[in-house]
């Protein structure tokens, strides 16, 4: 005979297969009604942290009462932007706001115009996204938080970790080109003894900025360290890699970096390797160091292929 719980017992409850063992809803053919609708999508609004997902899961169901073909939304503060369906010449845009805090743009597209009684229904529907799209953006704000260097927004040695990690095992596994480019800041010492650390600190985040605006969607860059940064380009080869190198120096060298008028040279040295199956990540950023040393050896402001 089965033991009735006590209130003192936890009880545990597995979701997935609580649901699978749920009898099958009998399958309908007819769209759910509002009320319906916004009740399911409170629901499943809560099943997700992922803003793609989320917003996924909002359009597709806000569709299946509404006619829309796009949605697109945007949070310039945590680096997001998303469109979901085909572009429509319709559009309303929304500027979602929860006590003074930015929650992004939303604007949804579609072919023939919504009328008062549609756009007050999906107005309506927005009222279910509010707190789950609140939630995802703490999330990802305090993921970025974790991952990112706080002086120059670039990555960190943790999301750098992460990152090489996985294209590394992509390479050994799949034979897919992956190369690596470590450099740093010339004389920075240098910098900072004359100029104070503020000035030094604005040059690494000027260098950062100029680096990543050389460097395409797909590549990535990291702080690897003090005035180190690591740059990784999936699917690239020794000869490319070299290319984007050169571009990054001479990018560094041109850089007009000026303290309170007076003008400052900035350069950079720079390692390239290329992973070569099966070593592991140590020894490809091993290589990449060797390289730097040896630029910085051979007279700084230049870059070495590793061996
Ligand atoms: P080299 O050309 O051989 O690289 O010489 P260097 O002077 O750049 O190298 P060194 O390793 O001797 O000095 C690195 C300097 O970078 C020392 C440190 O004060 C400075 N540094 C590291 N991190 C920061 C930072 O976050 N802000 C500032 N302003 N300086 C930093
Ligand atoms: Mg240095
Ligand atoms: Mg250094």
């Amino acid at each position: 005979m089965p033991r009735a719980m006590t209130q003192s017992e936890t009880n545990t409850i597995d979701i997935s297969s609580a649901r699978a063992k749920r009898p099958a809803a009998p399958p309908s053919k007819r769209p759910p009604s509002f009320t319906e609708l916004y009740q399911q999508l409170g629901q499943q609004l809560q099943t997700t942290l992922e803003a793609d997902r989320l917003l996924g899961i909002f359009f597709e169901r806000a569709a299946t009462l509404l006619p829309l073909a796009a949605l697109d939304y945007r949070h310039p503060d945590t680096d997001l932007q998303l469109q979901i369906g085909e572009s429509a010449p319709h559009s309303v845009a929304y500027r979602l706001r929860h006590q003074g805090e930015d929650l992004g743009e939303l604007r949804f597209e579609y072919r023939r115009p919504l009328d008062d009684f549609q756009l007050s229904q999906l107005e309506a529907l927005l009222g279910a996204l509010f707190y789950p799209l609140r939630n995802t953006l703490l999330y990802r704000r305090a993921l970025l938080t974790a991952t990112r260097d706080p002086l120059t927004a670039v990555g960190n040695r943790l999301a750098m970790n992460q990152m090489l990690t996985r294209e590394v095992e992509l390479a050994r596994r799949h034979g897919h080109a992956l190369s690596v480019i470590m450099l740093d800041l010339d004389h920075f010492k240098a910098l900072n003894d004359r100029h104070g650390h503020p000035a030094g600190d604005e040059a690494l985040r000027q260098v950062a900025a100029l680096l990543k605006m050389r460097l395409r969607n797909a590549d990535m860059l990291f702080r690897f360290g003090g005035e180190e940064f690591l740059v990784l380009l999936s699917n690239t080869g020794p000869e490319a890699a070299m290319v984007v190198g050169e571009r990054l120096r001479s990018a560094v060298e041109g850089l007009p970096f000026q303290v309170e008028g007076q003008s400052v040279p900035l350069s950079i040295s720079l390692g390239c390797a290329t992973y070569l199956a099966p070593e592991n990540l140590d020894e490809l950023l091993g290589r990449a160091d060797q390289a730097l040393y040896l630029a910085k050896r051979s007279g700084r402001n230049r870059l070495s292929l590793a061996v």
